[in-house]
C-alpha cells in the first residue's frame, strides 16, 4: 500500500488476477479474497498450504520457481463452491449477459447464450463444456476448451437458472424434420444398420447365429452382438 512505485499504472498482480485475466480463462471468474479464506469453504479438498499461499498470493511473480502448478486446481475446486452459491451465481450472470460462455452451435436455438458445465465433479475427467438452456443438450466449447469441467461442476446450470428463473430460455419452436423430394422421412429410414459386417451372408439368419456363438471363444469374446 505504501511502496512508492507502484503509482505508475493500478495493475492487479495477484495470482487471482492473473489467472482470471489470462485469455483462454474467460469463462472462470473471479472468487473473492473472503470466500477462500474462509476454511468452511475448503472442506474436504486436499491441497498444501504453498499451493493456498499463491493462490491468495497479492503481488504474483509467475516466474518464480516455486509454484507448484496446483493452484489451478485448488482455485478451480474452489470456484466450482463459489459459482453454487448466490453471490457467485449473480457473478456468472454477468458473464452469461456478456455472452462470455458462447452460444449455441443449433441452428433453431438462434444463438442461445449457453453457460459452462462440467460432465463431471471431479477433477481430471474431462474438460468444460457448454450446456444451451434452451435445447438442454451440452456441446464443446468453440474456444477455450482446456478448462478442467470440475471448475464448473455438473450442477452450475441447474442452480443458474433455479436461483433466477427469470432467465429461462424457451425451448426452440422449430425443429429440423429431415425430408427427401418434400416427403417426411419415416424414423426408420433414418436408423443406422444394424451389423453391417454380416452383409457378405444375408440370407442364413439362423445358420449364422449357431455359427457365431461356436466361433465366440477363439474369433471375437467381446464384440458378440445383441
Ligand atoms: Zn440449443
Amino acid at each position: 500500500m505504501s511502496s512508492p512505485q507502484s503509482n505508475e499504472h493500478k495493475v492487479d498482480a495477484s495470482w487471482i488476477g492473473w489467472f482470471v485475466g489470462n485469455k483462454s480463462n474467460e469463462f472462470v471468474c473471479r472468487v473473492p479474497i473472503g470466500f477462500i479464506e474462509d476454511k468452511f469453504n475448503l472442506t474436504g479438498l486436499e491441497y498444501l498450504k504453498d499451493t493456498l499461499n499463491v493462490v491468495l498470493e497479492p503481488s504474483f511473480d509467475r516466474s518464480m520457481a516455486w509454484v507448484s502448478g496446483y493452484e489451478e486446481k485448488l482455485y478451480g475446486m474452489i470456484h466450482a463452491r463459489y459459482i453454487m452459491s448466490a453471490r457467485g451465481v449473480e457473478d456468472m450472470r454477468l458473464k452469461y449477459e456478456m455472452g462470455d460462455f458462447g452460444s449455441c452451435p443449433k441452428f433453431y436455438c438462434k444463438g442461445q447464450k449457453a453457460l459452462p458445465v462440467g460432465l463431471s465433479d471431479e477433477w481430471g475427467h474431462s474438460t468444460v463444456k457448454i450446456y444451451c438452456p434452451s435445447c438442454k443438450d451440452v456441446f464443446r466449447p468453440r474456444y477455450r476448451p482446456k478448462l478442467d469441467g470440475a471448475m464448473f461442476g455438473t450442477s452450475f446450470p441447474h442452480m443458474f437458472f433455479m436461483q433466477l428463473p427469470m432467465l429461462r430460455p424457451q425451448p426452440p419452436v422449430e425443429k429440423y424434420a429431415p425430408r427427401l423430394y418434400g416427403f417426411r422421412l419415416h424414423e426408420s429410414a433414418l436408423m443406422p444398420l444394424e451389423s453391417s459386417e454380416t452383409s457378405t451372408e444375408t440370407e442364413t439368419e439362423t445358420e449364422t447365429e449357431t455359427e457365431a456363438i461356436g466361433s465366440l471363444p477363439t474369433s471375437s469374446p467381446s464384440s458378440f452382438p445383441n
